[in-house]
Parts: structure tokens; C-alpha cells; sequence
């Protein structure tokens, strides 16, 4: 291929790419062959007004030609009206819900506030955060303790005392690891994103929230990957009415601009004090402003009705290709379940054919593409992937695939 650039500098945490990206807009992408594709996957569910989105772009430029960064050893005009505007949207997008903000630069690092809040606020003794199987929390090592797969921390044990993990969707589980003597809060996934898009019971949140309040410990809702109107809601606790006291996010922040943040009630909010927490860039002017511009073009495009409307479409043709045997998630976070375990190998055959989606699991194609995305796209995404699921069943013999 040309243009790919020799990698052999770079840590190898990642598999080797077979694609190399050049140049995006809106739902679409080219590679360094100029080939065209269709992307379905948003960056991991991170570009969800498309890429290269003009008003991004120019609210990028703007600040990057007024003020970059300054600490937060100062203030800047910026991150006060962006946490605004995240403390009215936690709030169902109407009021403000009266909590507060911390920035950050990533998911893995909105839950680390998270986590040091839960504890700063339950105060000595109570520090246990009880988190769910199979759960994707981060990498940074209390985000990976708290991150429900084994397999990811064993190399790197001993991981930091204080998480306890329960199954998904349990709420006699989570009953039973919840002693208020020792525990400060329950952090969840409304959607477990990187385990396959699973959604639990519609009755587990609310139940989740009657417990957490029965023995005075924190909800904290994990909406790195489901949150700012990805599911139909601008956030996917909303779905349930459930009240959280800690949100966090991350992923479309920025539309691809690195921020997330963590929101708390303010009574929760209160626990830390100056000192207690911090990061150099969290905040600063040019990534609070990647944020202002996606959340004024977030509402102004209504995105989770959006989200809803497109999501519906998708689900649905994707409900009647050969190959699926059923469909998980809400609006546009969607979990393909294939009626075969060779998932992989349909992203491949799909990206072949000029569509990028992936397999968070053998028998899961996940779809997470811009909330902007039109119905000619969705259609023509459809089509892409039944010929890819096409490609890969022509392989699997017989009684393998049933
Ligand atoms: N939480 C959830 C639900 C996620 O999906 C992710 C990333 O996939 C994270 C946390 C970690 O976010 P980041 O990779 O930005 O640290």
C-alpha cells in the first residue's frame, strides 16, 4: 500500500492495522489507496456528528488561533459553559440537573474521578466499588480493577484492592456484594458496549437505584460509550428515569477531540476539595471548545431523536439479513448477533467490501456510525454487510453454521 508509514516505532499494544485512514467526512472514509469506505463504527462510537464536521473543524481553528491552553492554575471562558450545558443535558436536556463537572482527557480517566470521588465522599473504611462481569471500564489500573474481565488485569496483578464484581443484569448479586460498611458505590454500564452491546432487564436500573439509595451508596453510570444521544436519549440511564449520581463520558465529547468529564450531584461533587483531584489538560480552552461546538451541534440536530429514528431503520434491515439471528441495543449502538461464532472474519469481508463496523465478540458485529448518518447510508450499509455475511457463510460449512 502507499502512504502507510513504518510502524515499527510505536509500542505494539495494538494488532497490526490492515487499513490505513487518510481523510474522512461525515459518514465516509479513504484510505491511503483512496479507496472509499463507509464507516459504521464511528471510532469506536466516538465521531457521532461524522467526521471532519465543519462546525468542529472551525470551532477547533478558531480556538486554536486564540488560546490553546493555560492550566487550571487559571480560568478560562470556555469549560464553565461546556459543564453547563453537560449538567443540563444529564438533566434530560431542558433543565440544569444541579450537579457538577470534572474534564478530563479520556473514559478510563472520567471513571478514575469516579472512583476517587466514591471514596472521598463514603469517607475511611467504605472504598469498595462493586462493577459487573464482563463490564469495560478503562485501562489505567482502578478503571481496569473495576473493568470486568480477568484476562485484561492478570498480567499486571496485583490490581488495586477495592473492586468487587457481580454478574450483569443480577440485582440479587449485587444485593448480596453490597454491605454499606465497606462499599461506596456501584458503577455500571446502562449498556454494556465492549462485552457486545448487552442491554439488561428494562426493571434493573430502577432496581439498581432503589438499592444504591436503601444502603446510602453511589449509582454511577458508565456512559463513556452509550452517552450524548448515542441510544436514543442523550443519555442512556434516561431510558429507565432512573437519577444517577455520578455520569461519566467521554468518547463523542469532542466528535474525535480528546475529552471526557465526570459529573456528579452536587452534594457528591462537594466531597472533593481543591487538591483532591486534577489534570493538566483536563478542560483546557481548545478541547472545551471541540466540546461546546458538538454538544450546540448535538442539539441543534436533535441528535438522540435522530439516533432513535435512524437507529430503528438500521435495526430493522438488519433483522432481515441471512446470518442474524437477532439484534441488541438501543438507537444507534447496535449488537448484530450472527447465528455463527465467525464474526471477525465478516468485519473482514466486510471491510473488503468498503464497510468498517468490528466484533467486540465472536458472534457480534457491533454498529455504532454517526448519529447524522442518512438513510441512503444506512441502506447501502445494509447492503455492504449482507454480501460480506454472504462471503463468510459461503466458507462455514453446513452444520457449523447452524
Ligand atoms: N468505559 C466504557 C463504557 C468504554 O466503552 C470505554 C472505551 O471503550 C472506556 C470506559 C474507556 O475509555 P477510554 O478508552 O477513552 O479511556
Amino acid at each position: 500500500m502507499s502512504g502507510v508509514p513504518d510502524r515499527s516505532a510505536l509500542m505494539h499494544t495494538y494488532a497490526e492495522p490492515t487499513v490505513t485512514f487518510e481523510r474522512g467526512a461525515g459518514s465516509e472514509l479513504w484510505d491511503s489507496d483512496g479507496k472509499r469506505y463507509l464507516d459504521f463504527l464511528g471510532g469506536l462510537a466516538v465521531t457521532s456528528l461524522g467526521h471532519s464536521h465543519p462546525a468542529v473543524a472551525a470551532a477547533l481553528a478558531d480556538q486554536a488561533n486564540t488560546l490553546v491552553h493555560v492550566s487550571n492554575l487559571f480560568g478560562n471562558t470556555v469549560g464553565p459553559e461546556v459543564a453547563a450545558t453537560i449538567d443540563r443535558l444529564v438533566g434530560g436536556g431542558v433543565d440544569r440537573a444541579g450537579g457538577q463537572v470534572f474534564f478530563t482527557n479520556s473514559g478510563a480517566e472520567a471513571n478514575e474521578c469516579a472512583l476517587k470521588l466514591a471514596r472521598k465522599w463514603a469517607g475511611p473504611g467504605r472504598f469498595v466499588v462493586v462493577s459487573t462481569w464482563d463490564a469495560f471500564h478503562g485501562r489505567t489500573l482502578a478503571s481496569l480493577s473495576a473493568t470486568g474481565q480477568p484476562e485484561k488485569q492478570s498480567a499486571f496483578a496485583p490490581m488495586p484492592e477495592g473492586f468487587d464484581h457481580v454478574d450483569y443484569d443480577d440485582l440479587a448479586a449485587l444485593e448480596a456484594a453490597c454491605d454499606p460498611a465497606n462499599v461506596a458505590a456501584v458503577l455500571l454500564e446502562p449498556i454494556q458496549g465492549e462485552a457486545g452491546v448487552i442491554a439488561p432487564s428494562s426493571d434493573y436500573l430502577g432496581g439498581v437505584r432503589e438499592l444504591c439509595t436503601e444502603h446510602g451508596i453511589l449509582l454511577m453510570v458508565d456512559e463513556i460509550q452509550t452517552g450524548l444521544g448515542r441510544t436514543g436519549r442523550w443519555f442512556a440511564f434516561q431510558h429507565t428515569g432512573i437519577e444517577p449520581d455520578v455520569v461519566t463520558m467521554a468518547k463523542a465529547l469532542g466528535n474525535g477531540f480528546p475529552i471526557g468529564a465526570c459529573w456528579a450531584r452536587a452534594e457528591v461533587a462537594a466531597a472533593f476539595s481543591p487538591g483532591d483531584h486534577g489534570s493538566t489538560f483536563g478542560g483546557q480552552p481548545l478541547a472545551a471548545a471541540a466540546a461546546r461546538a458538538t454538544l450546540a451541534v448535538m442539539e441543534a440536530e436533535d441528535v438522540p431523536a435522530r439516533a432513535a429514528r435512524a437507529g430503528a431503520r438500521l435495526r430493522a434491515g438488519l433483522e432481515m439479513l441471512d446470518g442474524v439471528a437477532g439484534v441488541r441495543g438501543a438507537g444507534l449502538l447496535l449488537g448484530a448477533a450472527l447465528v455463527h461464532q465467525q464474526a471477525k472474519d465478516v468485519v473482514g469481508a466486510a471491510l473488503e467490501r468498503g464497510l468498517v463496523v468490528n466484533a467486540p465478540r465472536a458472534d457480534t458485529i457491533r454498529l455504532a456510525p454517526s448519529l447524522l448518518v442518512s438513510d441512503d447510508e444506512i441502506d447501502e450499509g445494509l447492503h455492504i454487510l449482507a454480501a460480506a455475511l454472504s462471503d463468510v457463510a459461503a466458507t462455514i460449512p453446513t452444520s457449523a453454521a447452524s
